[in-house]
C-alpha cells in the first residue's frame, strides 16, 4: 500500500487499477468470516472484497486493492464517491441540522429537490414532488397516487420488470428467485403483460413495436378492461430484468394508449435517470412524457434519497396528510442531491455518459464478432449490457455470464450481472470514469471472454 493510498480519499485517490493481494485479500478474507457471526445469509453481495475507500472510477480494498468500477453502486455514484459537491454539501448540512422531519419543521433543501425534479424531468407541465427513501417506496407511493387520482384500482407491469423488494414492489416485480420466492403472498390487482424485448420477440426485433404494442393493449382490454386500470408502471430502459430496451415506438406508443384511456404512465427512471443514458431521463430520448416519474439511485450520489413527481393533478389529488414518511426528503439526503446535480449540469455528466457509450460500444461489438457466446450488445450512454447465449441460438447462458463476471473480478475489474436468466453482463461505470479505466477494464473484459 503507498502512502498515498493510505491518505488519500474520494476522487483524489489514485485513478489506477492495482492489485497487491490476491482477490479476496487476507483483510477481506478476515472481514468475511466476521460477517457470517452477524449479517443475515439473505443479504448477498457481488464482490468477495470489502471497501476501504472509493472515488472517481476505483474501489480500494482493505487489503489496498485498487479495483475498477464499472458499477457504480448499482448506477448510484453516477457522480462518483465522494463528489466533491456532495460532500460539501452534506459536511455543511450535517454540522447545521441532521433531521427535523419535513412533517414536522420543514426546511428549504427539500422544496430545492422537488424544484431541480420539476425543472429536470420530462415535460415543461406543471408538477410537484414528494420525497421519500428508497426507490421501492417511490414506487410504492406513485401507485398510491395513481389509484388515489383515478379511483381505479389495477396496477399493470411488465415482464422482466424490477421495482424493488416490499410487498407491493415484489407483486410489480417480475423475477421470482431470489426477488418473490416464498415471500408472498403479494398484493393484489397487478396485472403483467410481456415486454416489447427485441431480441427474444417471437416476431423478430422489426415486427416487436408493433405486435408488442398489439398485445399488450390487447391484454388490459380483454383481461383488466381499460376502465380498471390506475397506472402502467413501464422502466424506459430495464435495469435488474437484463437492460432491455424496447424499441423505438414502443413507448410512444404505450404512453399515447394510457393517455386516451386516462390511465397513468408511471415511468420508473430509478435506473435510468440522472444522466445515465446520456439525458437526464431515459424517456427523454423517444419524446415520451409520463405522467408520474419515479427517481432514486443516481439522484444523490450515493445517500438514500428517492422522488415521484408528475403532474400537479394526480400527486394534489391525494388529501393533506395522505403522503409522507419520517425520513422522506431528509436534510443531508437533499444536501447530497443538489451537490449531485449541480455537478451533473457543471460537468455535463449527460454528455459524458454519451461519450463513454460511444468509447465502449464500439469494443463490446468487436467482442460480439468474435464470440459467439454474445447474443447481443445493448443498451444507450453509459448504460450498456451485454447478453450470454449458447453459441448457434438464444438460450440464456448464465454460465458463461457468471464466469466472466468473476475473471474480472478477480482481475480488478467490477461488473455486475442481471437479466431475468442471470445471462447479462452490465456496465454502469461512474460517468467521471478517467477514459484510460475504462480503456482498461474493457481490455480486461476481453481478457476474461478469451479466457472462456
Ligand atoms: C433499484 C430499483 C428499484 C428499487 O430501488 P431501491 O432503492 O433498491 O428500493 C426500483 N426500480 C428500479 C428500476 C430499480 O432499478
Amino acid at each position: 500500500m503507498t502512502e498515498q493510498t493510505a491518505l488519500a480519499s474520494g476522487p483524489d485517490l489514485p485513478q489506477q487499477r492495482n492489485l497487491v493481494t490476491e482477490i479476496p485479500g487476507p483483510a477481506s478474507r478476515a472481514l468475511a468470516q466476521r460477517r457470517q457471526r452477524s449479517v443475515a445469509r439473505g443479504v448477498s453481495s457481488v464482490l468477495p472484497v470489502f471497501v476501504r475507500a472509493a472515488g472517481g472510477g476505483v474501489l480500494v480494498d482493505v487489503d489496498g486493492n485498487s479495483l475498477i468500477d464499472f458499477g457504480s453502486g448499482i448506477a448510484v455514484v453516477s457522480v462518483g464517491n465522494s463528489a466533491p459537491r456532495v460532500v460539501e454539501g452534506v459536511t455543511e448540512q450535517v454540522a447545521r441540522f441532521t433531521h427535523t422531519c419535513f412533517m414536522v419543521a420543514p426546511y428549504e433543501g427539500y422544496l430545492e429537490v422537488c424544484e431541480e425534479l420539476a425543472r429536470r424531468t420530462p415535460g415543461d407541465h406543471d408538477k410537484r414532488s414528494i420525497l421519500v427513501n428508497s426507490g421501492a417506496e417511490a414506487v410504492e407511493n406513485a401507485v398510491k397516487i395513481a389509484r388515489y387520482a383515478t379511483g381505479r384500482p389495477a396496477i399493470v407491469a411488465f415482464d422482466h420488470a424490477y421495482h424493488g423488494r416490499t410487498n407491493l414492489t415484489m407483486a410489480l416485480t417480475a423475477k421470482n428467485m431470489p426477488y418473490k420466492d416464498r415471500f408472498g403472498p403479494f398484493a393484489s390487482d397487478v396485472y403483467r403483460v410481456p415486454m416489447a424485448y427485441p431480441l427474444r420477440w417471437p416476431g423478430g426485433p422489426e415486427r416487436c413495436a408493433a405486435e408488442a404494442l398489439d398485445v399488450v393493449t390487447g391484454l388490459i382490454h380483454t383481461q383488466v378492461g381499460e376502465q380498471n386500470v390506475a397506472a402502467v408502471i413501464i422502466e424506459p430502459i430495464q435495469g435488474e430484468g437484463g437492460f432491455i430496451v424496447p424499441p423505438p415506438g414502443f413507448l410512444a406508443g404505450l404512453a399515447e394508449f394510457c393517455h386516451s384511456h386516462g390511465i397513468v404512465l408511471i415511468a420508473d427512471e430509478i435506473q435510468s435517470g440522472f444522466c445515465r443514458t446520456g439525458d437526464w431521463f431515459a424517456c427523454e430520448h423517444e419524446g415520451v412524457v409520463p405522467d408520474l416519474v419515479t427517481t432514486a439511485k443516481g439522484i444523490a450520489g450515493g445517500l438514500p434519497l428517492a422522488g415521484v413527481t408528475g403532474r400537479t393533478e394526480l400527486m394534489d389529488a391525494v388529501h393533506v396528510g395522505g403522503l409522507g414518511g419520517t425520513y422522506g426528503g431528509n436534510p443531508v439526503a437533499c444536501a447530497a442531491a443538489l451537490g449531485a446535480i449541480a455537478t451533473m449540469e457543471e460537468e455535463n455528466l449527460a454528455g459524458r455518459a454519451r461519450r463513454i457509450g460511444e468509447l465502449m460500444l464500439p469494443r463490446l461489438n468487436a467482442l460480439a464478432q468474435k464470440y459467439p457466446v454474445i447474443g447481443e450488445v445493448r443498451g444507450r450512454g453509459a448504460m450498456l449490457a451485454v447478453e450470454l447465449v449458447e453459441p448457434g441460438g438464444l438460450n440464456p447462458n448464465p454460465a458463461a455470464a457468471g464466469k466472466v463476471a468473476v475473471a474480472c473480478h478477480a482481475a480488478g475489474l467490477v461488473v455486475l450481472t442481471c437479466g431475468t436468466f442471470g445471462n447479462v453482463l452490465r456496465f454502469l461505470p461512474p460517468l467521471v470514469i478517467p477514459e484510460h479505466l475504462l480503456d482498461e477494464g474493457l481490455t480486461i473484459l476481453e481478457e476474461a471472454f478469451a479466457g472462456l
